[in-house]
């Protein structure tokens, strides 16, 4: 789809429907719970050849995926290329695919098929995020590529997270364009979101430093599951980074997530010494991850590591993908959790998936008043003044107009 195409659907799509929450995937899935009856689930990694790694290749640049060098990468001494970019630090042979699927090693280079060729664009609400501490009831221009580099039993969007590139159709939408659009439609954000951002760096990159020149913030809704050199590179074009931390053991990163916890952890603390602001997210999920004394421990880790004003967010879990067997996670688990959250010191502790919830507001710390009243990604009421409580002056974390 040319540019020319994607703005006459986006003015198509906004006049009929609406901003909020609106999505138009592509021929790609959206990113909603999968649907009874979806496909099965892809299969596993085949074993690697490289007349069908360059076949693949140039079915890519055929359907205009084409193959632009990466960022940090390096060569080995045995003629391979290694990843940088994340903690899998893919080692890939010539049109070897890595882990993430967007990203081909060639004869003495790395590269990405992404760039420009998101699958997924929509305008959300920046609560959708969930963003809850940054120009709340503002919109934000949203956007994903094709694949992962972790492979969650839960996810929610595994239709374009664990497909490859070349099975979805995609748009063609250079950072310019993205900037514009995001502009003409009164965006205050992106938010690059849905998949594993990591994926699509160069991308990102890209973007966000023409977004942040033009007035436009950048919101990463991501696993953590990057490396500290390019972390650092990224940062000061970010506004926040919302951080899944799914969970708080090694084992369950690695039989659930397809990952490990220690690079989640080490990119929290690496965001904590920048501007960016944080914002973390776990998923509760029913005998998984939902103990209390591991949960106790997380919010306690959160606390010492970075500071009481962290939002974070206890989601409720729905049955989904390759996790179809457990139910949803009861309410009352994630208030007793949250109670416990807020026990040892965070301040901003709220549950998602429960619209209607009390907890979705924010409260003053200070006086306990409410000050943002939201019924799921709507406002309900605003209390806030100069960054502060409007009722007691408690000066409260964010950025609010
Ligand atoms: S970004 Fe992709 S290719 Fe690079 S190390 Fe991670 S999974 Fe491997």
């Amino acid at each position: 789809m040319n540019r020319r195409q994607f703005l006459a659907d986006l003015c198509l799509v906004l006049g009929g429907a609406g901003i909020a929450g609106l999505m138009w995937p592509s021929g790609a899935p959206g990113p909603s719970p999968t649907p009874a009856g979806s496909p099965a689930p892809p299969a596993a990694a085949e074993r690697f050849d490289p007349a069908t790694g360059r076949a693949r290749l140039a079915e890519l640049e055929r359907l205009g995926f084409h193959p632009r060098e990466a960022m940090f990468w390096e060569k080995t001494s045995d003629g391979r290329v290694r990843c940088l970019l994340c903690p899998k630090f893919c080692t890939l042979r010539p049109y070897e695919r890595g882990n993430c699927r967007v990203r081909f090693g060639l004869e003495n280079r790395l590269v990405t098929v992404v760039y420009g060729r998101p699958c997924s664009v929509a305008i959300d609400p920046i609560e959708k995020k969930p963003v809850f501490h940054y120009l709340p009831g503002s919109t934000s221009f949203s956007l994903a590529t094709a694949g992962c580099l972790l492979s969650c039993r839960y996810c929610q969007n595994w239709q374009i997270s664990q497909a490859d590139p070349e099975s979805l159709e995609a748009y063609d939408l250079a950072p310019a364009q993205v900037v514009e659009t995001a502009a003409a439609q009164g965006c205050r954000t992106i938010a690059y979101t849905y998949t594993e951002p990591t994926i699509f760096y160069e991308y990102m990159f890209d973007t966000a430093r023409l977004a942040k020149a033009r007035g436009i913030g950048n919101v990463v809704v991501s696993c953590g599951y990057l490396n500290p050199e390019p972390l650092a590179h990224l940062a000061p074009f970010l506004d926040v980074m919302k951080v899944d931390l799914k969970g708080f053991t090694e084992r369950f990163y690695r039989t659930v997530c397809g990952g490990t916890l220690a690079p989640v952890l080490a990119t929290l603390q690496g965001l904590a010494r920048t501007k960016v602001l944080i914002d973390i997210v776990t998923l509760v999920v029913p005998t998984l991850n939902d103990d209390e004394p591991t949960m106790t421990a997380m919010f306690t880790w959160i606390h010492q590591h970075l500071g009481p004003d962290v939002s974070l967010f206890l989601s409720r879990f729905y049955p989904t993908f390759q996790l179809r067997n457990l139910p949803p996670t009861p309410v009352a688990t994630l208030e007793r959790l949250r109670d416990l959250a807020l026990a040892t010191g965070l301040r901003y502790v709220y549950l998602g998936n429960v619209p209607g919830h009390p907890a979705e507001s924010t409260y003053c710390p200070g006086c306990h008043k409410l000050l943002i009243g939201r019924v799921g990604y709507q406002l309900t009421e605003r209390h806030i003044s100069r960054g502060a409580c409007a009722f007691c002056g408690h000066a409260i974390p964010g950025v609010w107009e």
